[in-house]
């Protein structure tokens, strides 16, 4: 008899593994400028864990974990998300400093008895982080800008933030009253699971993917309508925060993430490039999560990315792409021909040269160095030209230097050897 691999999951193989290693070592680069160390945890916890913090009437705890007695009969859980056990871990090995801010990421297999699809495995893997000890806004809108960088850092454009607040738990019984009065009166339109979260938690009603209970849900009212003063003030300020470091987001009073222990910010980041499976990062801030554990009273946020989706882009943008060994980042018009003759020697000295004359932001030229696989980036701005100077980054190791204009052989050498 032929043994497969179990169902929904899959061997990921050489020519694939590249990929993954490239995500993963931009994520560890982008992550340590940002002061974020990594923890790596047990792959099995006792289920308690998750029925504690991740909530007892998810459908994650319900439905989807893979839970079994050892041999001495103990219950375990293959983990189904990884901020439950940093959260232990962080509270058991005393991480948590008072009055600092603590920040971790993890990488690493996560289990869910899910329906596989594209996208969607029984086995995937996360890439996330959580902050500790701070409940200012702008520490929502650094995170997020965080998993934002990784994203752009991989050549990934066009994937969008939604961003909500759920309030705190003083917010929610007028609301939760108000939800359940809306639904009552259609109780026996919803699927028989919403029949039950209308009684036990009304709010996981907007986890449920069976269509019919979206059409229902879509008059209901919404949880920013019924924000204390200081849930609105905190959203305004983490607004804000986003504005002031140039992150656009949409507000999707609907997105009431499926697992319990959220508050106030709750955020997705969506792309058009997956299908069905659209979501590529959820995460939000969990004020409450670490005393409910049993440790110091300690706000937090944190955000975990799908890392098979997001291989999945990547793969995507470089199989059309010869890679590029050095591309060029150019600022207005004098820069863009500067731009033109250096494409033209480098080329002429054996370089492999990337140049978009129609991409305008730095931002965004970055983003496509990256989905060329550029190791270098060669920037001639405004300034660099006034100093007769150009800038040669190595993007593998995000350093940068300066060489005189028109130095090709320099420029040459430090991509031959260099990198
Ligand atoms: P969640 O903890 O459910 O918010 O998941 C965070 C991210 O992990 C999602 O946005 C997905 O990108 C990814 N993810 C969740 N479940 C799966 C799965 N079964 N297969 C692959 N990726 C998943």
């Amino acid at each position: 008899m032929k043994i497969t691999a179990a169902k929904g999951t899959r061997d990921i193989l050489p020519g694939e593994v590249e990929v993954w290693q490239r995500v993963e070592q931009t994520a560890h680069r982008l992550f340590s400028l940002y002061g974020v160390q990594e923890i790596r945890t047990p792959i099995f916890e006792s289920t308690d864990l998750f029925a504690k913090s991740t909530g007892s009437d998810t459908d994650i705890v319900i439905k989807e974990m893979y839970t079994f007695p050892d041999r001495s009969n103990r219950s375990l859980t293959l983990r189904p998300e990884g901020t439950p056990g940093v959260v232990r871990a962080a509270i058991e090995n005393s991480l948590l400093r008072r009055g600092e801010i603590d920040r971790f990421y993890y990488i690493g297999p996560m289990f869910r008895y899910e329906r596989p699809q594209k996208g969607r495995y029984r086995q995937f893997s996360q890439i996330g982080v959580e902050v500790f000890g701070s409940s200012h806004p702008a520490i929502d809108a650094e995170v997020m800008e965080m998993a934002n960088s990784l994203f752009t850092s991989l050549g990934i454009i066009g994937a969008r933030l939604q961003l909500n607040s759920v309030g705190h738990p003083g917010c929610r019984p007028a609301y939760r009253q108000a939800l359940k009065d809306a639904l009552e009166p259609h109780r026996a339109e919803l699927c028989s699971d919403c029949q039950r979260r209308l009684d036990v938690n009304p709010l996981r009603i907007f986890d449920c993917k069976v269509p019919g209970c979206g059409v229902i849900r879509a008059n209901a009212p919404v949880i920013l309508d019924y924000l204390c003063a200081e849930c609105v003030t905190h959203f305004d300020g983490v607004k804000e925060c986003l504005d002031t470091l140039g992150v656009s987001y949409d507000l999707n009073p609907r997105l009431v993430r499926g697992l319990d222990y959220y508050t106030r910010t709750t955020f997705e980041v969506v792309s058009d490039k997956l299908g069905a499976q659209n979501a590529l990062c959820g995460g939000g801030r969990y004020d409450d999560l670490v005393a409910s554990m049993g440790g110091p009273q300690t706000p937090g946020f944190g955000f975990a990315i799908g890392a098979d989706r997001l291989v999945m882009i990547v793969a995507e943008l470089h199989r059309h792409a010869a890679p590029a060994d050095i591309y060029i980042v150019h600022l207005g018009a004098p820069a863009l021909k500067e731009a033109l003759v250096a494409s033209r020697v480098l080329r002429e000295l054996g370089l492999a040269v990337r140049l978009d004359p129609d991409a305008k932001e730095v931002g965004k030229q970055m983003a496509r160095a990256s989905a060329w696989g550029a190791r270098y980036a060669l920037i001639i701005g405004e300034r660099e030209m006034e100093k007769g100077a150009y800038a040669v980054k190595n993007l593998a190791a995000g350093t940068q230097r300066e060489v005189a204009a028109r130095a090709w052989d320099e420029i040459r050498r430090e991509v031959v050897n260099g990198g």
